[in-house]
């Protein structure tokens, strides 16, 4: 027999609803450089009504895309909100892309209209007119609109608009199941691939986020996302603020430490969720300078894996880090490493070191040669699989079905899992190094190397090698005018990793050179080394 509850779909419009109402004074803060404009989600609602009209006007209608170009900001929350509610779907277009994977990804997602900030109108007027599918740009903010005028496209001021709009929206009733928002991921081999994320996927998914098992987000709290929302959802983390009527603080352009510091002084957020390389430069930067970061309770890091350095220099300052592990396929929070009630000491530290416990609603398990589902005891070792409501299961208009295997997605990494449930990351599954037949983590070499005090950053690929197949090869970059050798280096390794793994390449660089998420970008570390680049 079927139950008796109300069959009441889970749409991000319940959830603006929600936090427009119930919450509506509740602030989203946007931080200016010197200062915050503030509004109310009350406001905020509103406004994404008058967006949802403006947009209705220009001929926006079923589930045409609408993307965004656009910082971390007040009316970036309210296209979040407004794009979904009324039926179209939300496209986060990334500003660090490559000129033609944005071109890619725009037209294969059939953008009609663009959202841009006014700051970011030299980055997208060069592309604009390769954008087939876009008829309507709408400037947000201040800035030069010039070199987008001869792209045959209908430029709109943001403000403007709005200000022409209805302050009320008839919402349309929307079918759970379809499509609300979308983001392509990068990094991987050929075109980027679209994720289509559903109302149902991204209601969960922020009722998920906002557990105890996760980052239990309540009204109590002011939430930075300093992640992007143009990559994966910032992580979630606008739409849980709003589920759970906490304030927002938004860090617009303003990414560096100094800036991110002196924020953070002043708004006081008691969550703030970035990747490691962001909160290692605001440690640093803390050190060097000082910083009272006391206001923050909770520090979600993820993105890729948290330097054990970094977790126990911010347990120094008194600010916990708490690890968290997902990808755009997976919403994108999937694990979070909260220690076990009981832990204590290096106990907990491990749990806190690993990739954590998968939440509730998800499944996930290790798959090994043949497809065998191996045993979660700590030690076989193989490819993470995932499934759950708010895990993808296609890419959109992309066949590739080697990514997908009976209902579970395969992740592409690589690690065990624990009888009690943690997951450990060794690697991701093209980073794994072979050397002679046995698997060399260079996740765990980095994660070595970026513990010696003079070591800034540590990235480790694996490179040809005629008698090993493969061997490491580490990038280290140094502290300003620290001096050390690789012998000093392999010396510090040792007794830390069994000695077959001690790399015998190295190369000292100015920079890691990084993904357009942030992220190590050992392709190019591969090519320079193949190109003789690198030593
Ligand atoms: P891409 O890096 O391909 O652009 P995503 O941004 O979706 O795509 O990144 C997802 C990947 O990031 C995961 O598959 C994993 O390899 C890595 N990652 C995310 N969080 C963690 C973590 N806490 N520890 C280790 N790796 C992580």
């Amino acid at each position: 027999m079927y139950s008796t509850m109300q069959d009441f779909p889970l749409t991000i419009t319940t959830i603006m609803r929600y936090g427009a109402g119930v919450f509506g004074d509740t602030e989203v803060s946007t931080w200016t450089g010197d200062g915050a404009r503030r509004r109310t989600y009350a406001e905020v609602g509103e406004r994404a009504a008058r967006l949802a009209g403006a947009l209705r006007g220009l001929g926006v209608v079923g589930d045409q895309r609408v993307a965004t170009f656009m910082w971390n900001n007040a009316e970036h929350l309210e296209a979040y909100l407004a794009v979904p509610s009324m039926g179209a779907v939300l496209h986060t277009l990334n500003l660090r892309l490559f000129p033609d994977q944005l071109v890619y990804i725009a037209n294969h997602a059939e953008d009609r209209v663009v959202i841009v900030d006014g700051s970011l109108i030299p980055l997208l007027a060069p592309v604009l007119p390769q954008l087939k599918t876009v008829r309507h740009v709408i400037v947000v903010g201040a800035g030069d609109t010039a070199p987008l005028e001869d792209a045959g496209k209908e430029l709109h001021g943001y403000e403007a608009l709005l200000a022409a709009a209805p302050a009320t929206f008839e919402w349309p009733e929307i079918d759970e199941r379809s499509a609300a928002a979308m983001c392509y991921t990068s990094g991987t081999t050929g075109n980027p691939k679209g994720v289509v994320y559903s109302h149902r996927s991204a209601y969960l998914h922020s009722m998920a986020t906002c557990t105890g098992n996760a980052i239990g987000m309540s009204a109590s709290d002011v939430v930075l996302p300093v992640v992007p929302m143009f990559h994966a959802n910032a992580w979630g983390m606008p739409y849980a603020a709003v589920t759970a009527g906490a304030s927002l603080l938004m860090p617009d352009r303003f990414l560096q430490a100094e800036p991110l510091v002196r924020m953070i002084e002043a708004e006081r957020p008691t969550i703030a969720g970035a990747v490691p390389t962001i909160w290692s430069d605001v440690l640093r930067y803390t050190k060097e300078h000082g910083a009272d970061l006391s206001s923050l309770r909770l520090v979600p890091c993820g993105g890729s894996a948290v330097p054990a350095a970094l977790m126990r220099g911010f347990d120094e300052i008194g600010v916990r880090i708490v690890q968290a592990w997902g990808m755009t396929e997976t919403s994108p929070v999937a694990s979070v490493a909260h220690p076990p009630p009981r832990a204590a000491g290096e106990d907990a530290f491990r749990a806190r070191i690993s990739q954590g416990r998968v939440l509730a609603g998800l499944e996930m398990r290790i798959v090994g040669d043949g497809d065998r589902v191996l045993p979660s005891d700590g030690e076989a070792v193989g490819e993470v699989e995932i499934r759950g409501p708010w895990i993808t299961g296609a890419y959109h208009l992309d066949e590739d079905p080697g990514k997908f295997h009976d209902g579970w997605l395969r992740t592409g990494d690589v690690g065990t899992l624990s009888p009690d449930g943690y997951l450990v990351l060794t690697d991701r599954a093209k980073d794994v190094i072979k050397s002679g037949g046995e698997w060399i983590s260079s996740v765990e070499l980095e994660n070595h190397l970026m513990a010696h005090p003079d070591v800034v950053e540590a990235a480790v690929v694996g490179v040809p090698d005629e008698r090993w197949q493969e061997r490491p090869l580490a990038s280290v970059v140094l502290r300003d005018g620290a001096e050390v050798t690789p012998a000093e280096l392999r010396e510090f390794l040792t007794g830390r990793i069994p000695k077959w793994q001690l790399p015998e390449r190295w190369s000292f660089i100015g920079e890691v050179p990084k993904t357009s998420v942030g992220k190590f970008d050992k392709k190019v570390l591969r090519r320079r080394y193949a190109d003789g680049d690198l030593e």
